[in-house]
């Protein structure tokens, strides 16, 4: 078992609303949320305890208190005190108790530390509950509250500032730019009109710049016109990690309204998990009709132009083992893409042993990696992946979501470990044939 680092404490409060009035706010979200498949969720457990072994914070420390179905204990209470068919006979009776504010403090770290809102759990269930969703609509009622990490709050405040955590939209033109001088690759930023609107990930924005080269390699090559765009270019959605559902849908809306303004059909989202959940699936829930672009991530993207053989790639020739991020492949659905590419490289591909739709999360999704507080908790899941991928004993080692490699790589470091985390799009720009 491992606990936190005691010297950090397990929670964070921003602004300052009164204890009484964090409450309220946090249970009139949640109740905003208990419509039917919610209610269908919270009222069918059965308590058979097999979503444990499902999660990688209960499997790689043994604590119980990482049980997926525990995380959701006050959203529990407030249903059944709030919305359940014998709310009024609950309350009268006091048979829940109501949730104080105690009782979400100490929830912040199970919720916001120890899911990654992966989705293993939901797989597993025997009754269907999307625990992974549950937790999601959890965050929503934490963040009106002001009860969410300061980290991740931080984030929040720049994203709505800037509409990036990475930069300002400002500075776009600078960024691709240098990024462009580096590389040697003309990256267009700002064209009025376009077919295509390609994003970017927060990380590609600072430390990742050779993605954003990477992209325009490919994009160049097929002779299409595209561009960046300051109206619409981090698609890294940090409202959706926080439960901040006005922030996440001003994101993606800035990126589907900057594409149908300058005539783009198509969007590109960057190897990034969240973005694929917020703009590709979530995005259609709230716009109120369908999407007037198509949403593709650049796995789907990569994969598409092989098969039609828009592009060539060279064959490496070597064994790989692959990392199926959550929200791209158990989430999203695009499980053969990936491996399609690959095989075009020419990999030889070794499964971890846990892959695919079952594969275990990296442990930073959902906001986890951006969370020093779970710094612990993230090394101990990285040993479990560590381990996989040693097992496999293949020479190369290969995702498609930024955000899961600079997880791999900050574990890594800790660990002293010399395995790289190699970028499936950067794997395709360097290898084009001819
Ligand atoms: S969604 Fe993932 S991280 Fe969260 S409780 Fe379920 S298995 Fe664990
Ligand atoms: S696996 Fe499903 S039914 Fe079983 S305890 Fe977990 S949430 Fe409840």
């Amino acid at each position: 078992m491992i606990a936190s680092d005691p010297a950090i404490p397990a929670f964070d409060k921003q602004d300052g609303q009164s204890d009484e009035a964090r409450v309220e706010a946090a249970m009139r979200s949640f109740v905003s949320e208990f419509g039917v498949t919610t209610a269908l969720h919270l009222e069918s457990c059965v308590r058979c305890g097999l979503c444990a072994e499902a999660c990688h914070f209960y499997v790689t420390t043994g604590d119980a208190k990482y049980t997926p179905v525990y995380k959701l204990e006050p959203f529990r209470r407030a249903y059944f005190r709030e919305a359940s068919p014998f709310a009024p006979l609950v309350r009268a009776l006091g048979l829940v108790k109501k949730p104080g504010i105690v009782d979400l403090e100490q929830w912040q770290e199970l919720i916001y530390d120890s899911c990654t809102m992966c989705g293993r759990c939901t797989l597993i269930c025997p009754m269907g509950i999307d625990i992974a969703e549950l937790v999601k609509e959890a965050r929503h009622g934490m963040f009106k509250a002001g009860l969410l990490p300061d980290r991740l709050a931080l984030m929040d405040r720049t994203a709505r500032q800037w509409g990036s955590t990475a930069t300002p939209g400002e500075d776009l033109p600078d960024i691709l730019a240098e990024a462009g001088r580096s590389y040697g690759v003309d990256i267009p930023c700002d064209l009025d009109s376009a077919d295509i609107l390609v994003t970017a990930a927060s990380a590609e924005l600072s430390e990742h710049t050779k993605a954003l080269a990477d992209a325009a390699k490919i994009l160049n090559r097929i002779g299409v016109k595209w561009t960046m765009h300051q109206g619409g270019f981090d698609a890294s959605n940090i409202g959706f990690n926080n439960g901040d559902m006005e922030l996440q849908e001003r994101l993606t809306r800035a990126l589907i309204d900057t594409a149908v303004r300058i005539g783009a059909k198509t969007v590109i989202l960057p190897e990034c998990g969240h973005a694929y959940g917020a703009a590709r699936w979530e995005a259609a829930k709230w716009y109120g009709q369908a999407l007037p672009v198509r949403i593709i991530h650049m796995t789907e993207f990569l994969d598409e132009l092989i098969a039609s053989g828009r592009i060539r790639v060279n064959r490496i020739g070597e064994t790989a083992t692959f990392h199926d991020p959550c929200q791209i492949v158990r989430r999203g659905g695009l499980e053969a893409a990936a491996r399609r590419v690959l095989a075009a490289l020419g990999f030889e591909l070794i499964e971890l042993k846990d892959h695919g739709v079952t594969g275990y999360c990296c442990g930073g999704g959902g906001g986890v990696v951006s969370n020093q507080r779970a710094t612990t908790l993230r090394h101990k899941v990285f040993e479990m992946k560590q381990q996989q991928i040693e097992a496999t004993g293949a020479k190369r080692f290969v995702t498609s979501c930024g955000q899961c490699r600079i997880t791999f790589e900050m574990g890594a470091r800790h660990a002293h470990w010399d395995k790289p985390t190699e970028s499936l799009l950067e794997l395709v720009a360097d290898n084009l044939a001819g």
